[in-house]
């Protein structure tokens, strides 16, 4: 996949309607929006495009309608708090591609923004209607994408609408592409990948594809207890998926033979099953071959943080996906934090994704000393098994 996307700035916006997908899906409690990180992180577009004199038409998703007029899921909780941040008026549509939001659109002045309704009130949008997608496109002149977290869906707003609009990338998609990208594509070396998490099953193509690429791959968290049996060990009440034993042998196989170095727990700490994600709980710290069969490893062990943290120290490039214990756990989060530590002490480029592994490091404090934090847990590991991601796909190449 190409990642040299056009972006805002390589497009004449002014005196255009521009069609904006941002990620406006905030979550929300009693009506009440309790973050608005997603739609602060979407204002450097927005202001962009007003600044430039656009006409500017946003829409985005917001949680799971499925088709269903859902008033709970409204945006406009969205666009009165967008008006608040942006100091001006967002107007908002009574529907997502239909009357209302044609005219308002049409009667758009240039500097003008205005809010579609939720594009999944629409049964088309994840089915990637081509209906939806001109009817939405029959408003605007231009398409931005800026809403990282939906760019491997192929749904009408973040992919169809750029069969009928030229189609270029928002400053957040932006970053995503041109960082990760690069990474994947041209990485600076050594290139080292961290990866952790609940279940070898769900990340089976992430460690096939990074085999193709980088330097050293370290595995942790629960999914190193099946390469934990892979290498013959038993692992007590540890995570395991027994009908992924043979498939974690043949990675350590394709590991040796691509002169790719493979790094897994020497030791891990364990403690009554099942791990409590909060709570007190009696932890001791043993090698990986001698678990106990009464006794669960819930975090990779200090001998382990160490040698992790000692390849991460000469990297240049770093990608993380998957903590490295149950980190919800402060008693469990020793390996998490031990790891985090070692990306904000690096000077290479650190990119971290993964919903729960963005959590963690915003969580323990990292956050700012991190290249990168990716806004999407599911594009990004798309993004690192090699996937094309169609919402990136779809837009114009420089
Ligand atoms: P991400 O969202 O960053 O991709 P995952 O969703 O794959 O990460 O995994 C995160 C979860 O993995 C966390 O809830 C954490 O508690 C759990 N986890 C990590 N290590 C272990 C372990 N040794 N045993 C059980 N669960 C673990
Ligand atoms: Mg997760």
């Amino acid at each position: 996949m190409n990642y040299n996307k056009k972006s805002i700035e390589d497009i004449e916006v002014a005196g255009k309607r521009v069609l904006c997908r941002c990620d406006f899906n905030v979550p929300t409690k009693a009506g009440v929006i309790t973050s608005d990180k997603r739609i602060v992180a979407a204002l450097p577009t927005i202001k962009y495009l007003v600044e430039h004199n656009a006409k500017v038409i946003l829409c985005s998703h917001m949680g799971k309608p499925k088709g269903e007029w859902k008033p709970e899921l409204s945006l406009k909780i969205v666009a009165a708090r967008l008006s608040e941040l942006l100091g001006k008026e967002v107007i908002m549509a009574a529907d997502v591609a239909g009357e209302d939001a044609k005219a308002k659109a049409a009667a758009l002045k240039d500097g003008d923004v205005m809010l579609l309704e939720n594009t999944r009130y629409i049964k088309g949008e994840t089915k990637n209607d081509p209906e939806l997608s001109r009817d939405l496109a029959s408003m605007a002149d231009i398409f931005v994408n800026d809403a990282f977290g939906t760019a491997h869906r192929a749904h009408s707003s973040t992919a169809g609408v750029a069969d009928y609009l030229p189609a270029v990338s928002g400053y957040l998609v932006q970053k995503e592409v041109s960082i990760m990208g690069k990474a994947l594509a041209n990485p600076e070396r050594p290139f080292v990948a961290i990866l952790g998490g609940a279940k070898v099953a769900d990340k089976l193509n992430v460690i096939n594809n990074l085999l193709e690429k980088v330097d050293t791959l370290i595995i942790g968290g629960g999914m190193a207890y099946t390469f934990a049996a892979a290498q013959g060990y038993t692992v007590g009440k540890s995570l395991l998926d027994e009908s992924k034993i043979d498939y974690c042998k043949e990675m350590m196989e394709k590991a040796s033979a691509k002169g790719v170095k493979l790094l897994l727990p020497v030791d891990c700490v364990v403690g009554n099953f099942p791990s409590p994600i909060d709570g007190s709980v009696d932890v001791k710290t043993v090698a990986i071959n001698e678990i106990p069969d009464d006794l669960e490893g819930m975090d990779i062990g200090e001998k382990t943080a160490a040698i992790f943290a000692d390849a991460v120290k000469n990297a240049k490039t770093v990608v993380w996906n998957g903590p490295m214990g149950v980190f919800e756990n402060p008693t469990l989060a020793k390996g998490t934090i031990a790891m985090a530590q070692a990306l904000a002490d690096s000077d290479a480029v650190t990119i971290v994704g993964g919903g729960d592994s963005a959590a963690a490091c915003e969580q323990l404090g990292f956050a700012d000393k991190i290249t990168h934090i990716s806004t999407g847990g599911g594009a990004s590991l798309e993004f690192l098994e090699g996937l094309e991601l169609p919402g990136i796909a779809c837009l114009q190449d420089k």
